[in-house]
């Protein structure tokens, strides 16, 4: 059966390449997307058989154009992940001719994997991602066509495992580095969906921040390419991400390209009878000229700069605006109970200076209004009295960051200070007279805190802190029974943005 399928898709494949010499670019991208993104491809799952034949297909027509495999004379690139194996990127590499420069690379891939069959309908993949496959390869065979112009290297992937977590790209990436070929590829570029051009209304370069020169690079009537293109300096999207990260936090210059979502996006309607292919023409010729304009430049290309989200490095010193609630009681040592709690609003500064990645020296700078109930010690049953503080809150924790820069967890532990600017307690919905009063040590509060928190795309932070005071207040009533022991007990959830 599974000879008859072979059979069959090599005969389809053999019989497209041949009419394909005969036609234009166009129409090879046409049949790309058509054969990448064919139900009998079953959307082409990272690790299934359907996968492997949308390898076949690639490699068919990157070995009919003449396209040199990277390494060992295959463009395959198996890899594992953890006991699953069968993935696959293909790398191929157009050589430059500058002596010197050759040894210097852009690489410009997409992958080619998409989500397979859910709950029996089949995910095609059209513009997610046969479109930029089938970009990348015929960008490929343009430069090929001049090659003798391009200084630098090219290379070519198309890549594996994108869809479930940027796999393929991570083990070039690794592969690279093992090499140590990764400090000398100065642009990367991820193509990726890039099918809907004309709803779109334009392509999408975002990262040219990290060019040296992104807006003239990437000029497209200085380079006679009639296409408009929206630039982003950085790639900042926080739920998004394509094969450009791991490149990108080994602090490559890259480049997301995309004719953005405009397509069903990771829906089984993406189909490649949606497929804009007039612009994924113009798409193809403006991303060989810009390949090959990267591949020749002589002036430094890549700016240093790299996207928040890709720091691999904390600034030294960060600084933030919040706001948050906050949640009072009283715990009473001598007694067996807990007092309720009532909540509160704060806002503030936070700053924080980070010593590498993992230790940080975090301080807040707050307005605290604090509601406290308080047990009406004269009349027990009554209702309860409250106790209403103004203070300004002083949290200084060592904080441990776990896992990456820009998406992190972390935990904390420290001291704070809380200096009362207001103090004074109340019956509330009642003109009833109580005849409690409070005593104060001073009219700071000092404590411990700890906390925990996360960082989302390095710039969002979310905190929940433990506040435990150490400085007692006492609690006294009008016939001077002996004074109540109290500790105030505090927590806080609070939301910050970092500039
Ligand atoms: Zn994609």
């Amino acid at each position: 059966m599974k000879h008859i399928v072979s059979l069959i898709m090599m005969t389809v494949v053999l019989c497209g390449t041949m009419t394909a010499q005969q036609l234009g670019q166009r129409s090879r991208l046409e049949r790309h997307v058509y054969t990448l993104a064919a139900d009998s491809l079953n959307g082409r799952k990272a690790g299934s058989l359907d996968a492997e034949k949308a390898r076949q297909y690639i490699e068919h027509e990157w070995h009919a154009m003449g396209l040199k495999p990277m390494w060992d004379g295959s463009y395959r690139m198996g890899f594992t992940l953890g006991e699953l194996s069968g993935f696959c990127n293909l790398v191929a590499c157009i050589e430059g001719s500058d002596p010197v420069l050759k040894d210097e690379y852009i690489v410009i891939g997409g992958h080619y994997d998409h989500l397979g069959v859910k709950n029996g309908k089949v995910y095609n993949g059209a513009d997610d991602n046969a479109s930029g496959t089938a970009c990348v390869t015929e960008v490929a065979r343009q430069l090929l066509a001049r090659q003798k112009e391009l200084k630098r290297s090219v290379i070519v992937c198309a890549f594996d495992a994108e869809e479930i977590g940027l796999i393929g790209s991570s083990f070039l990436v690794s592969t690279l580095k093992d090499k140590g070929i990764i400090g000398r590829v100065k642009v990367m570029m991820s193509v990726d969906m890039v099918g809907w051009l004309r709803e779109g209304k334009a392509l999408t370069l975002e990262g040219t921040g990290t060019l040296a020169d992104g807006a003239g690079l990437t000029d497209p009537k200085s380079l006679g390419i009639n296409i408009p293109i929206r630039t982003k300096r950085f790639e900042n999207s926080l739920f998004t991400a394509t094969d450009t990260e791991p490149f990108a936090k080994e602090g490559v210059a890259t480049l997301a390209v995309t004719t953005g979502i405009k397509s069903p996006y990771h829906k089984p309607e993406d189909d490649a009878n949606l497929i804009d292919y007039e612009g994924l023409d113009r798409v193809t010729d403006y991303l060989a000229a810009f390949t090959a304009r990267l591949a020749s430049a002589e002036a430094p290309i890549a700016s240093g700069h790299v996207a928040d989200k890709h720091r691999k490095k904390a600034r030294l010193f960060e600084f933030g605006l919040q706001l948050g609630f906050n949640s009072s009681w009283l715990n009473y040592p001598n007694a067996a109970f807990y007092g309720k709690s009532l909540s509160g609003l704060q806002g503030g500064i936070a700053m924080q200076l980070n010593m590498g990645n993992t230790f940080s020296l975090h301080a807040d700078l707050l307005y605290s209004i604090f509601r406290t109930p308080l047990a009406d010690i004269e009349q027990p049953f009554a209702s309860v009295l409250r106790m209403r503080q103004e203070a300004v809150l002083l949290p200084l924790t060592l904080q441990l960051n776990l896992s990456d820069v820009s998406n992190r967890l972390f935990l904390n532990a420290g001291g704070y200070a809380a200096f009362l600017t207001a103090h004074d307690i109340y019956r509330p919905n009642s003109d009833s007279p109580f005849t409690m009063s409070t005593r104060l040590l001073y009219p700071a509060e000092l404590g411990i805190t700890w906390g925990l928190g996360f960082r989302i795309g390095y710039h969002f932070e979310c905190r929940i802190q433990s506040l435990y005071s150490l400085m007692p207040l006492y609690i006294t009533g009008q016939s001077a029974e002996p004074e109540i022991k109290t500790f105030p007990r505090r927590s806080t959830f609070s939301l910050a943005y970092y500039f």
